[in-house]
């Protein structure tokens, strides 16, 4: 229904979505490395140094999975901050948890089941929130940043991390060669499961153009939008002020 984005049915969506995240949860990590040849590292760590943060600071990291971004901002904010790392899946959910127990990282990490669009917290809560690579999957990312902007605190930043569109066609030509065909073909090798990562390429392609993100923001609420495009636009970061 959004902008002509609406690819299948909506209960369809989501359901397809919980079997991806169930299905890949095991492999996150080490195919999100393996696909992105580790630049997703460098996107987060792009985010994180934008994001403002500091000691003290209320994050919210929503569909934040494994916690890449939730496990440097529980270092940032330290013990009179927090940080929640919300995610709709438990697959998910229970990787991320372990690997940040690991880490020896959840003295004031918390862990909440949530969908994004229908946030769990009170209103004007946040510093920060975060969402890396989840809005796609998200069936009314309307309401979601709807519901982002009213738990964030006034002058508080909202951060889109998501895959959108390069500008350049030969570089489009060889990322949609690579989505299509490489990726599931990884997809099938690593993971047992091409049909997960065609969802992915596919779920990126259909994904709002960076224009059109930054206008949804905007309806939402959020002021002073804009996005920087990253790695030739194959990611764009966007970042809106509530008012
Ligand atoms: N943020 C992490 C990162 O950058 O590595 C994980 C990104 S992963 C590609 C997308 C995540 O979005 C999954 O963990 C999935 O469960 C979650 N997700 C999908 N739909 C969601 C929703 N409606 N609300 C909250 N999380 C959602």
């Amino acid at each position: 229904t959004h902008f002509g984005y609406q690819e299948v049915p909506v209960e369809d969506k989501a359901r397809r979505v919980a079997d991806v995240f169930h299905s890949v949860a095991a492999k996150y990590d080490i195919m999100n490395d393996l696909m992105s040849g580790g630049i997703h590292r460098l996107w987060k760590r792009l985010t994180i140094e934008q994001s403002g943060v500091r000691r003290g600071h209320r994050v919210l990291d929503i569909a934040g999975g494994t916690g890449d971004l939730t496990l440097r901002f529980s270092r940032l904010v330290g013990p009179e901050g927090e940080v929640v790392l919300a995610d709709i899946n438990d697959s998910m959910l229970k990787v991320g948890r372990d690997k940040l127990l690991d880490h020896g990282a959840t003295g004031n990490i918390e862990f909440v089941q949530a969908n994004a669009e229908c946030l769990p917290f009170p209103d004007n809560h946040f510093d920060v929130i975060t969402i890396a690579f989840g809005l796609r999957n998200v069936t009314d990312k309307d309401a979601a940043l709807r519901s982002m902007t009213r738990v964030l605190k006034p002058g508080g930043k909202v951060m889109v991390l998501e895959f959108s569109k390069t500008d350049n066609p030969a570089l489009t030509k060889l990322y949609d060669f690579y989505s299509f065909n490489i990726l599931p073909q990884m997809g099938r090798i690593i993971a047992n499961d091409a049909e997960s990562y065609r969802y992915l390429a596919e779920s990126i392609r259909m994904h709002p153009d960076q224009e059109t993100l930054k206008q949804m923001m905007e309806t939402a609420g959020l002021v002073n939008c804009k996005y920087q495009n990253l790695t030739g636009g194959i990611v764009a970061l966007h970042t809106g002020i509530k008012p």
